[in-house]
């Protein structure tokens, strides 16, 4: 697989992410909503929706898949899919669900989710790992012509 899988839109409707989280949106903040308010997290009945891949879900506005907050960011993951076993810890660690992964593969980070925490490399176990973090105007292929090479055990 060749490392533009980490541009694809893998969980995008066309209009995931494309709000930005609190600009312009004439939305309340979530300290002015009335208590015992509902906001829906989907549109219409929901009662199938975790047997749903997640680009086929009715999201409705207020779901926070539908906002970005990539302008929190400044520094981002960049993942090289030449090192990955694809053992899925990032996956598994991501507190953001930002991790694209299907059928137990590795596919790239979901950018408009990714809060740049940085636990994804904490836990990517290769040598070197497959995770590493830039500067979050960094080019890919740039930033994968810089990757480092494997470590040397030390000799004791
Ligand atoms: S940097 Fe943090 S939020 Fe972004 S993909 Fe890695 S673990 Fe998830
Ligand atoms: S933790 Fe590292 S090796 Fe494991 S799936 Fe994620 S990027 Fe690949």
């Amino acid at each position: 697989m060749s490392v533009e899988a980490q541009d694809l839109d893998l969980c995008g409707t066309e209009s995931r992410g494309k709000l930005e989280l609190g600009v312009g949106t004439g939305l309340v903040g979530w300290d002015e909503v009335n208590q015992g308010s509902v906001l829906p997290a989907f549109e219409g009945d929901a009662s199938a929706i975790a047997g749903l891949k997640s680009e086929e879900r009715t999201y409705s506005e207020f779901n926070s898949y539908m906002g970005s907050v990539a302008s929190w960011r400044v520094e981002k993951p960049i993942f090289n899919r030449d090192i990955c076993i694809d053992c899925q810890n990032c996956w598994v660690w991501c507190p953001d669900s930002a991790i694209l992964s299907r059928d137990k593969q590795m596919l790239g980070i979901d950018y408009d989710h990714c809060k740049g925490c940085a636990i994804c490399v904490d836990v990517c176990p290769t040598n070197p790992k497959s995770l590493l973090m830039f500067n979050e105007h960094a080019d890919l292929d740039e930033s994968l012509a810089v990757w480092p090479e494997k470590k040397k055990k030390e000799k004791k």
